[in-house]
């Protein structure tokens, strides 16, 4: 009755979190919606009757001010992860292969193959990195669009200005390449390129974001993206109609208006991931530079014990069964407790 093709693909679960612990599994900021967004969140509820405005214009305008792109190269949706569906479904539905890097963000397989696509996953060298010649050699015939995650989930680890410049010239150009930058706004590293600046003119590159991470927006369901016009248009074609639902408009218009604030809390959270590193690197070895909002403890086999140990000490961490954890940097109070928690199951 349903697609055979499913039947391999895994099941993105996040199972619920309960409010006693401390959750630092999901990769959200901690502190809050930013001032503003409630309320106008609130306020649009006075038309939830209506059907929101279709094209999300004030709040596609908005971004194309703050980004710089002409508006017809944005297109919105219900989080980075409706955008990549739609995406595959624009470029490789029909058995179409995305190539893309793995261990990656974990939705990748289900997303290419929800769009209708072939995953393709590339594996990711010894240290963490993309290894983008074997992405290059992956490409086949069949390939309709290559995923690239920068910084990757759940590494933390991004591409170097030069890398990717001689990737994107290596690239055949009538594929898409797509470059997913929901951490882009935790970067800090300056040898890792924004690729929505320095590559976003490319006709083949489509730039994802998302408002979930540093804009703290994760349950309003907000991304966007950027391409060519033409990419856009093929894109808005397959866009489930008025996925930007009214409140999601409301509240990154909001946001937007509280970059200022945004900056300041992904400040704390980057000094709070370079002391969290700097303390767990005493007991485990082999952390990655991270760039996102987690770091990555590669202990392999430890994995599932050492995120039950957290656990049964009150806090959730994200195991990778037979190859490492994910913690997302909390509060400095969240980190302390973790840190405790770990003190207690390494000591
Ligand atoms: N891309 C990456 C790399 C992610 O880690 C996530 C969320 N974990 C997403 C996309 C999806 O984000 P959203 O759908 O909430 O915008």
């Amino acid at each position: 009755m349903t697609r055979a093709e499913l039947d391999a693909v895994p099941s993105y679960v996040v199972n619920p979190i309960p409010e006693r612990k401390i959750n630092l599994s999901t990769n959200e900021v901690p502190f809050g919606p930013l001032p503003g967004v409630a309320e106008a969140v609130a306020a649009a509820t006075a038309k939830v009757h209506r059907y929101p405005e279709m094209a999300a214009t004030g709040l596609r305008d908005a971004l194309a001010a703050r980004y710089r792109v002409a508006p017809e190269r944005l297109v919105t949706g219900a989080g980075s992860a409706a955008l990549i569906e739609h995406l595959v479904r624009a470029t490789a539905a029909g058995g179409g292969e995305v190539v893309h890097p793995w261990r990656s963000f974990e939705a990748y397989p289900m997303l290419i193959a929800g769009g209708g696509g072939r995953s393709v996953p590339v594996p990711c060298t010894p240290d963490h990195r993309h290894d983008l010649d074997a992405i290059l050699a992956a490409v086949t015939p069949a390939t309709r669009m290559i995923l690239l995650c920068h910084p990757n989930n759940p590494t933390g680890v991004g591409l170097t200005g030069a890398e990717l410049a001689a990737f994107l010239d290596a690239v055949p150009p009538h594929l898409v390449v797509a470059v997913d930058e929901a951490y882009r706004e935790f970067v800090t590293d300056p040898a890792l390129p924004d690729a929505l600046v320095e590559h976003g003119h490319r006709p083949n590159v489509v730039v994802l974001r998302t408002f979930s991470k540093a804009w703290g927006l994760a349950g309003i369901r907000l991304g966007f993206l950027v391409a060519s016009a033409e990419v856009a248009t093929a894109v808005r074609k397959v866009v489930t109609p008025f996925s930007t639902n009214a409140l999601a408009q409301a509240a990154g218009l909001a946001a937007l208006r509280a970059e200022p604030e945004m900056l300041r809390r992904v400040g704390l959270v980057v000094s709070e991931r370079d002391r969290l590193a700097k303390a767990l690197s005493a007991w485990i070895d082999g952390i990655p530079a991270a760039q996102a909002n987690c770091l990555w403890l590669p202990v392999g086999e430890r994995a599932v014990e050492l995120a039950r140990a957290c656990e049964e000490r009150g806090v959730l961490v994200r195991p990778f069964a037979g190859e490492g954890v994910r913690v997302t940097v909390g509060t400095g109070e969240e980190n302390d407790a973790f840190l405790a928690a770990i003190a207690e199951v390494l000591a």
